[in-house]
């Protein structure tokens, strides 16, 4: 019996020991206890990121500066997503374009019904394709228009606060912070974009990303091919956006970071127009560079649109 005991009371000293040991020495024991959040890609991860902070710890799945419409998930990814408390996924035919992001899902074990899967643009109205065939699919673009981003922050919100009551008051400050620079550059862009003369406003980008920043800020948009997931720069693509800039007296072009240059190079040679400069639609900029957040992104693109335009 005396045995029995003293071994106890070493054995609860071990622990105590042990316990005390990792707290006191491995300042990790804090992730433990952070909402293990999965993005399908870059902007997601930043709208997250502004609203979650040191209470969410984001896995984002398509790397910087590559297009969300397809991609290869890496086994790192089915672990992030399996052990995930919420994913966030854009939807309007993003990720289920290339079928990639409903297969990840499934392996993931997380396409039930009660799945804490997240789609951001909730309650956005979509605008559709408009390539023949294309019709019946909505443009996936929506952050392109700020007022959806604040749409994407709002559902970003509701979702931590439904994954982790404990912080709702953390959650609901930061996204009332973050909503209020949203709403701001909103106007501000609107404004600038006013001032350019009527004539001038026309942007063209190799994909058709620009559907929902034309309408809600006033300028007309062209492209070389509509959408990334469709064969991109054909022939008769380059006829059409030649034909298109060279009728408007178009100015200056646009290229994408997250698409190939060369078509729009191509366009560029036989229009005689330049390429006035680079401009963010599916992905931010590299951490530490220009556009390196959602707000960065569209602040940028609205200045090097107006500054190639009014050449
Ligand atoms: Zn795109």
């Amino acid at each position: 019996m005396k045995l029995k005991i003293w071994l106890l009371s070493v054995i609860s000293l071990l622990v105590f020991a042990l316990v005390a040991c990792s707290s006191g020495t491995n300042g990790n024991e804090a992730n433990s206890d952070k909402l293990k959040v999965v993005t399908t890609y870059s902007i997601i991860y930043d709208i997250v990121n502004q609203i979650g902070g040191e209470k969410v710890e984001i896995h984002s799945l398509v790397p910087i500066g590559k297009n969300p419409h397809e991609y290869d998930p890496l086994p790192e990814d089915v672990m992030k997503m399996t052990d995930a408390d919420a994913v966030f996924y854009n939807g309007l035919n993003l990720e289920e374009g290339g079928a990639w992001f409903n297969k990840l899902l499934k392996t993931a074990d997380k396409s039930g019904e009660n799945a804490p899967v997240y789609r951001v643009s909730e309650g956005v109205k979509p605008i559709y394709l408009e390539t023949k065939g294309l019709e019946k699919e909505p443009d996936p673009h929506a952050w392109m228009n700020i007022e959806n981003g604040i749409l994407y922050a709002e559902n970003v919100k509701k979702a931590l606060i439904k994954e982790d009551p404990d912080n709702k008051e953390f959650y609901e400050k930061n996204a009332k912070e973050y909503i209020a620079e949203l709403q701001k550059l909103h106007d501000d862009t609107l404004n600038k974009i006013q001032q350019l003369p009527e004539e001038k406003r026309f942007l063209i980008s190799s994909e058709g990303a620009f559907k929902y920043f034309g309408n809600a800020y006033g300028i007309n948009t062209g492209y070389i091919w509509e959408i990334n997931s469709e064969s991109q720069g054909t022939p008769d693509q380059i006829r059409d956006v030649v034909s298109l800039i060279e009728t408007n007296n178009i100015p200056a072009l646009f290229v994408e970071t997250s698409v190939d240059k060369r078509s729009m190079e191509t366009v560029s040679k036989e229009t005689q127009v330049p390429i006035a400069g680079t401009i963010f639609t599916d992905s931010l900029g590299k951490p530490g560079e220009d556009g390196d957040t959602y707000l960065k992104m569209m602040k940028w693109n609205t200045e090097t649109i107006i500054n190639g335009l009014q050449e």
